[in-house]
């Protein structure tokens, strides 16, 4: 048992489990399962919405009376941020950069609906630019509460330790056992998280971090750090060390949220075997790199895979002259 902490209700949990039989078939490949945190319940949903449970709750024990975020144009977390924000009446300001795409649509038409303030970045550092809005707000009488990247500290992060006993749960009245946990890793509090959680509920099984925008040997310092906070934060006394925190970096393609030829197959592949959206900045990327290891027979026939739906659907929508080439 982990210890109990300050959680707001965002999300509708349990996130379905299932198994993709007609894509396993397709590909010759494993067992593959899914669970679908894109349907978890916030807005378009996503991964960030279990971390925002948490980091909604300390922004409310903080006394904040709004939140500030940052990220890139089409940022899923920056939008999930705007939502959670509404649900607790709070302010949303985004701090997006670099600068304002010609069209609104995807992510930024949802961050505008949900009465997000957007400040565009331009060439400047983002977390200079969020601690100048923090002072303003202060100046004008608010309260405000920064948020990282992708809600990727110690709270954050600690919402995948958590989520990982719920997915133990769904294992054990399936009874299934899992090999293999895919999925997109890009700010890595989810993959931080569910390290610690997988040691915390002894979850065995590798987990494996398609890297969406790093090389790994920079990205796993980042991702292990991360992942020892989490540990400290939740009292656990784990001893984590690099060998814990694996991540694939063969798939970054022409660097982040550039739409490429391996992300437009994934995307219509898993839409025509199984009528599921991926998106083609995470997902997408992370869902062709286990269709390319399923290829290369980099998991046995027997071995269950389950891949992890982080969301990102409304980014698809800003990519539709990309998706519709080819
Ligand atoms: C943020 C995000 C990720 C990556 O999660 P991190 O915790 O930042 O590593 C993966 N998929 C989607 C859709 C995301 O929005």
């Amino acid at each position: 048992m982990l210890k109990s902490l300050p959680r707001v209700s965002l999300g509708c949990w349990p996130t379905p489990l299932y198994e993709l039989e007609r894509l396993s078939r397709t590909l010759g490949g494993p067992h593959i399962l899914i669970k679908r945190d894109d349907l978890s319940g916030l807005a378009t949903g996503g991964n960030k919405t279990r971390k925002l449970e948490l980091l909604i709750a300390d922004a409310l024990q903080q006394g904040a009376d709004t939140v500030i975020t940052a990220g890139a144009p089409q940022s899923n977390h920056a939008m999930q941020t705007a939502a959670a924000a509404a649900r607790f009446g709070l302010q949303c300001v985004l701090v997006l950069g670099p600068r304002a795409p010609q069209r609104w649509n995807g992510n930024l038409l949802l961050d505008r609906l949900l009465g997000a303030r957007i400040r565009w970045a331009g060439d400047r550092d983002r977390y200079t630019v969020m601690e100048e809005v923090a002072a303003e707000e202060r100046a004008a009488g608010r309260k405000a509460y920064i948020i990282p990247y992708g809600g990727s500290n110690a709270i954050g992060a600690a919402a995948y330790a958590l989520a990982m006993d719920e997915l133990m749960r769904q294992l054990v009245q399936r009874g299934t056992h899992l090999d293999h946990i895919v999925f997109a890793s890009s700010s890595g509090g989810t993959q931080a998280g569910m390290v610690v959680g997988a040691r915390a509920y002894n979850l065995d099984g590798r987990i494996l971090g398609i890297s969406v925008d790093k090389p790994a040997d920079a990205f796993r310092p980042v991702v292990l750090e991360l992942a020892r906070l989490t540990a400290a934060f939740l009292d656990l006394p784990l001893e984590i060390t690099a060998e814990d925190i694996t991540i694939n970096d063969s798939y970054l393609g022409g660097g982040y949220a550039v739409l490429g030829d391996a992300e437009r197959e994934a995307i219509r592949l898993v839409a025509r075997t199984e009528g599921l959206v991926v998106d083609p900045v995470y997902t997408g990327r992370a869902m062709a790199g286990l269709i390319d290891l399923i290829r290369r027979k980099a998991f046995g026939k027997d071995e269950t895979v389950l891949f992890w739906h982080t969301g990102g659907t409304s980014a698809l929508f800003a990519y539709a002259e990309g998706l519709l080439e080819g």
